[in-house]
């Protein structure tokens, strides 16, 4: 079993899509491990995508980021990375794969929907992110 870490950002938050989107998540045999709504500040988008600093969306992000509050949930399945960035489809709606989250509810290349780590390791540096040792332990 792989874990992974998944935002539904404020775009999908403020259209009323999150509880839309953890169902397509379960519907795809991830289990939700732990979840967590938060309204980020500034400097926590700004520590969660310090990666993409210098690119030139890097402020618009932020903003987007801390408009409204996400959801933050810690998921598991098999091949979780991989599995949902397909589910997820490409970064930019419109070049999404039909029936993808993305394609379903994002609006834009920024405003599309849902956040997926990129890879294990940066998974579990964006779980370690939102919860703590103690959430992710079985029950
Ligand atoms: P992801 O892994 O598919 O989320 O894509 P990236 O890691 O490349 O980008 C992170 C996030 O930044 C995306 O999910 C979008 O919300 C936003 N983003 C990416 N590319 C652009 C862009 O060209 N313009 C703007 N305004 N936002 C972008």
């Amino acid at each position: 079993m792989e874990q992974t870490l998944t935002i539904i950002k404020p775009d999908s938050m403020a259209a009323g899509n999150a509880g839309k989107i953890l169902a397509h998540l379960e519907q795809e045999g991830f289990q939700i491990l732990a979840l967590r709504r938060i309204h980020l500040s500034e400097a926590q988008a700004r520590s969660f995508y310090e990666v993409h600093k210098e690119r030139p969306f890097y402020d618009d992000l932020v903003a987007y980021m801390t408009e409204a509050p996400v959801i933050a949930a810690a998921l598991e399945r098999e091949d979780a990375v991989a599995h949902l960035r397909r589910v997820m489809g490409a970064t930019n709606p419109e070049e999404a794969a039909a029936g993808t989250i993305r394609a379903l509810y994002g609006t834009s290349i920024e405003r599309n929907a849902i956040h997926g780590s990129d890879s294990p390791e940066n998974a579990a540096i964006e779980t370690d992110f939102f919860f703590s040792r103690a959430d992710l332990l079985p029950s």
